[in-house]
């Protein structure tokens, strides 16, 4: 019998098994995705999104860490709700997770950018680009280690599993079964669909997520790099009629930015990646702005309904492929006189406003308010930015489910711990390496 069974190999999953061994412990760690040299996604090459199965952006070793792909980096006061849960622990570990991603903590830069006087908040919290050279060096010596430390590494999809009185019986889509005392689920934005069918069946408590819907804005880079050079981040908050709005993931660096797409499965959602000196440079740049799917106060329960409509909207009259329209048609109701150009070829234009009618236009108030920050520093109108802007969509974020756990992430007087995006607590790469880093420290 193994000690711990790992179910994902992403930041959490690959941290929290390195960690255990360290410690002394026998560990699996099972992987449903390719090799990190076999995760190509072919939009990154000019092609269309293939629908892999899993998807290569999402799943393999790395996790949503894809191979060749810059990220940011970033600590408290991002993922609050981890520091609450850990507090007297984060920063020890957060060492740790440094060490991990071989960064030093001086290396993250802050941010300082005033907004008095206006009706937004710009969160400030410190960050570190982390560049597709460095990416590939970790994911590397992670795998190097994995195989040098004794780890049994599976090559398979979990399927379910089965506790009993003292031991935990893992299955997967290949027959292998692992019995272990522990079992870690890691198991990120792939192992969503797993966590939402299975919670109530494993009899796991849970909160529903507020999960916030919307779409990314892609402009020439000139006008996001200056912004993106006090900053790399920048993170804008706003509530506007009753709705807390907030821009995510912005992609404006020096080199600009990369669109990203993740296949669900049924559908193909949005995301975005920062460019470096070592990824290939980019004439555009991207960020995304995302509304809250319910007003303040009200019935969380109610986000599911939205979003399964919202979903079969987005499949039904889109087959579930992220479209884009210039930002003056989506903000007008116009589907005829559109001819910007967008960086990924795959996307085709469509009539992105459909998903979103009939609030667009508070929606755009809030968008503009972005750009006015943008244009503020860039030393450019708003009326510039909004002539040479795309809108794309579809992005959804924070669609998990919260799991109620303790502070090791254990499920109370059970011998599973929940950790990483697939979690709920936090999202982003430092959270999960942090939560794989805790877990592995609290197994018996
Ligand atoms: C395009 C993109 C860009 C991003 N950029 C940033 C960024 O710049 N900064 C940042 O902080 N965060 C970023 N994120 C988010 C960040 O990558 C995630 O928060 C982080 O990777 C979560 O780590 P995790 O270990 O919880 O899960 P993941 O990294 O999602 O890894 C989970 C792994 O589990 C595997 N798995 C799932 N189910 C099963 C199963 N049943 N059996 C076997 N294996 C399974 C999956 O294949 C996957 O490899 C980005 C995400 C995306 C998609």
């Amino acid at each position: 019998m193994i000690d711990v069974c790992i179910v994902g190999a992403g930041p959490c999953g690959i941290s929290c098994a390195l960690y255990a061994k360290k410690r002394g412990l026998s560990v699996a760690l099972i992987e449903c995705g390719r090799h990190y040299s076999r995760r190509k996604c072919l939009v990154d090459y000019g092609g269309e999104c293939c629908k892999c199965t899993p998807c290569n952006v999402a799943s393999g070793f790395g996790g949503c860490v894809h191979y060749g792909d810059s990220a940011k980096l970033s600590y408290y006061p991002s993922g609050k709700e981890l520091y609450n849960k850990i507090s007297k622990d984060y920063y020890r570990i957060l060492e740790e997770a440094c060490l991990f991603w071989n960064v030093n903590i001086n290396e993250f830069v802050d941010n300082h950018i005033s907004t008095e006087g206006e009706p937004f908040e710009i969160k400030a919290f410190p960050v570190r680009v982390i560049n597709s050279e460095e990416i590939k060096k970790v994911i590397e010596e992670k795998w190097a280690e994995i195989n040098n430390a004794g780890i049994e590494y599976y090559n398979c999809e979990m399927t379910d599993f089965y506790e009993h009185e003292n031991e935990i019986d893992v299955c997967c889509n290949d027959k292998t079964i692992i019995r272990c005392r522990y079992i870690v689920l890691a198991m990120g934005r792939h192992g969503i669909n797993w966590i939402q069918k299975n919670a109530s069946v494993k009899n796991f408590e849970y909160e529903m997520p507020v999960s916030t819907v919307g779409f990314r804005f892609e402009m020439p880079r000139d006008y996001m790099i200056p912004l993106g050079r006090l900053h790399p981040d920048f993170k804008f908050r706003m509530e506007y009629k009753g709705y807390k709005y907030k821009s995510f993931c912005y992609c404006g660096g020096e080199h600009g930015g990369r669109l990203k797409f993740v296949n669900y499965g049924d559908y193909v959602l949005l995301d975005g990646h920062i460019l470096t000196e070592t990824d290939t440079k980019s004439k555009y740049a991207n960020f995304a702005l995302l509304r809250q799917m319910i007003m303040n106060g009200e019935e969380r329960g109610k986000v599911k309904v939205i979003s399964d409509a919202l979903i079969s909207n987005y499949i039904c009259k889109f087959r579930g492929n992220p479209i884009f329209q210039s930002y003056n048609d989506f903000k007008n109701g116009l589907t005829s006189v559109d001819y910007s150009t967008i960086s990924a070829q795959y996307v085709k234009r469509g009539a992105v406003q459909e998903l979103f009618d009939p609030m667009i236009l508070d929606y755009c108030y809030v968008a503009e308010k972005a750009f006015g920050v943008i244009a503020q520093y860039a030393d450019c109108s708003i009326d510039d930015i909004k002539r040479h802007t795309n809108v794309i969509g579809l992005e959804l974020e924070g669609m998990w489910m919260r799991i109620k756990t303790d502070d090791s992430f254990r499920i109370k007087n059970r011998q599973i711990y929940i950790g990483g995006d697939c979690g709920g607590e936090s999202q982003g790469i430092m959270q999960a390496t942090i939560e794989g880093i805790r877990i592995a420290r609290c197994l018996e």
